[in-house]
């Protein structure tokens, strides 16, 4: 019989989503009446903005020509795509950025979890506590860790916990590590990383010989004029940093698919006979072999975001999303509880009132107001007493479901 590859049975099979679906489902057949609000997912909600549609359409239009029809595009993605990105999102920020560098996908979470195909198997990896579950899973399926004990920590990975102490941003390790996942503004903390953390992060990485991964999934979502959108604002990083991005969360394509990964031609990494390989040819290499580019309708929906009007919707998209979260924090701070995040992200973390566990207060927000959020355990044992509230739903909603907590938990 075919054998397996026996990693995945060391997954904690999904058991965060699940669980809650299980916990909401149960609750909802006993109380058939109760208007349950989620603002547990991190999805979207809000209507593709009218450039993408109409570029989009057009798109499709020119696929009905003869004339017109495109076929397989390039793997790596339409240059005109790849340059309006390289101009808007990074030269226009003084990153040193080439079309050429970016290689357009249909999403940050599978570049997140292609990219160890380039790497070797035995890196040290090091992953923040909490964190975003497909980094962890997806170096789990490669073979590089060992079992999960029971805080769900996988042995061989380097945990670096992130807490209100070191203002959710990871402290630099004492030993050495090879891969970093670094992900900026956080999910699910909405923190963010200042120029002079993300510098000592450069530091280290160059003095170790190691690779940082930059998810910027949420870059669209700072407001502070101080914080860097891109790790390539760090001087640096072009020798140490490939950097994720995504269309799904700025302009709202998590149904539609387009995202982004940049691999500087600078990047160097280690062959077994010692000799220095440039990860931008091996990451071509994997893609024009295991990649068939995105849909070309899908490539014009994203070129459509960098127009005039594209640029003013997604502005106003996003600035629709930090209002829920402004209201998010407001009314729980002024119903005595502690938050962070949610000012440069649309993820507000709670720190549980009264010393509640993250499942304890999942329970009371369902039963006594109705709402569902997230657990903080679930992104890692140092999440545990913290709560993910996320800002990505209707004005509606939102208020509503401020209301009833302010209601329940008003002193
Ligand atoms: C939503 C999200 C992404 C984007 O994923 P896509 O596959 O592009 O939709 C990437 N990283 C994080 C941390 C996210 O939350």
């Amino acid at each position: 019989m075919a054998t397996i590859n026996d990693n995945y049975l060391k997954l904690k099979a999904g058991y965060l989503f699940p669980e809650i679906a299980r916990r909401v489902n149960a609750f909802a057949a006993e109380h058939p009446d109760a208007k349950i609000i989620r603002l547990g997912i991190g999805d979207v909600t809000e209507p593709l903005p009218a450039a993408c549609r109409t570029a989009m359409i057009q798109a499709v239009e020119e696929m009905g020509d003869r004339d017109k029809f495109r076929g397989y595009g390039p793997e790596q993605g339409y240059e005109w795509l790849r340059e309006a990105i390289a101009k808007h999102d990074f030269q226009a920020r003084g990153c040193d950025v080439d079309a050429s560098e970016i290689f357009i996908s249909d999403g940050s979470k599978c570049d997140c979890g292609n990219i160890l195909d380039i790497f070797g198997s035995n890196n040290t990896i090091a992953v923040t506590d909490p964190v975003y579950p497909v980094y962890v899973d997806t170096n789990v399926m490669a073979g590089h860790t060992g079992e999960a004990n029971d805080r769900g920590e996988y042995g061989g990975l380097v945990y670096l916990p992130i807490s209100a102490d070191n203002h959710f941003t990871a402290e630099i390790p004492p030993q050495k590590v090879d891969l970093i996942y670094l992900c900026f503004p956080n999910n699910p903390t909405g923190a963010v990383a200042t120029k002079e953390h993300l510098q000592a992060w450069v530091n280290y990485a160059r003095a170790n010989g190691s690779i940082i991964f930059f998810d910027a999934a949420y870059e669209a979502f700072i407001t502070d004029p101080a914080i860097p959108h891109s790790i390539y604002e760090i001087d640096g990083a072009r020798e140490c940093a490939i950097e994720f991005r995504s269309f799904s969360k700025n302009a709202g394509f998590t149904g539609t698919r387009c995202a982004l990964t940049v691999v500087p031609k600078t990047l160097k990494g280690k062959a077994a006979d010692g000799s220095d390989v440039e990860l931008w040819k091996l990451w071509n290499r994997r893609q024009s072999t295991k990649f068939n580019g995105v849909s070309y309708i899908v490539q014009r929906g994203a070129e459509a975001v960098y127009s005039p009007a594209g640029q003013a919707q997604t502005k106003e998209l996003v600035a629709f999303y930090m209002e829920n979260a402004r209201i998010i924090r407001e009314q729980l701070t002024a119903a005595g509880i502690q938050v962070y995040g949610g000012v440069n992200a649309p993820y507000v973390w709670v720190k549980t009132p009264n010393g509640l566990s993250s499942w304890d207060f999942f329970d009371k927000l369902l039963h006594a107001c109705n709402v569902v959020g997230t657990p903080g355990s679930g992104f890692g044992a140092a999440g545990e007493g913290y709560f993910r509230i996320s800002a990505f739903n209707s004005r509606e909603n939102v208020n509503e479901a401020m209301q009833r907590i302010a209601e329940k938990f008003k002193a």
